[in-house]
């Protein structure tokens, strides 16, 4: 069988959680880059958004870039930047010749009400990510008591990638070939 112009998929996946801040914490709680009220903000040097991270993590499973590891703490520490969406943007740039065909969130916390705002979050990542919104999936539990995120301590998110590359060589799959 060829293998010419063969689409090659790729899966990736990607957590982050973050631990709630005091409640007298001014530090606004961001999600997907949407600000949610009446929860204090995540701790974290940066904004804390478990969705963004999550997202990036995934990424780098994908490309072996360390975003959060590397270039998101150059990036915090250096140029003092803190908005998640500035190392989403970096991460996207690593992905090259892998097209997003779709992503997938799943949130966990007992709080926020994180129903109410699942298509803002949906709208804003596919804005960022240049799709369009039905290609971003988003689930929401609250956690049911259980662990500390089900207990409302923080959050934590995990999200499922999946890449196409449009067209591959035969040179860059002859160990598929070879099979
Ligand atoms: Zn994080």
């Amino acid at each position: 069988m060829s293998l010419k112009n063969f689409p090659l998929f790729r899966t990736g996946i990607g957590q982050d959680s973050h631990r709630f801040l005091p409640a007298d914490s001014s530090k606004p709680c961001m999600i997907g880059g949407i600000i949610f009220e009446g929860v204090p903000g995540l701790d974290a040097d940066s904004d804390g958004d478990v969705v963004y991270h999550a997202l990036c993590n995934a990424i780098s499973s994908l490309t072996g870039v360390p975003i959060l590891g590397r270039i998101a703490v150059e990036l915090c520490r250096k140029d003092g930047i803190t908005d998640s969406q500035v190392y989403l943007e970096k991460a996207l740039q690593t992905l090259r010749g892998q097209k997003i065909v779709h992503i997938a969130f799943t949130i966990e916390g007992k709080r926020p009400r994180l129903q109410e705002k699942i298509d803002q979050v949906k709208k804003k990542v596919a804005s960022v990510c240049s799709l369009h919104e039905k290609q971003v999936g988003l689930t929401v539990t609250s956690g049911d008591g259980l662990t500390d995120f089900g207990c409302g301590e923080g959050l934590q998110c995990f999200c499922v990638l999946t890449t196409v590359e449009a067209m591959v060589l035969p040179d860059q799959i002859g160990h598929i070939d070879k099979k």
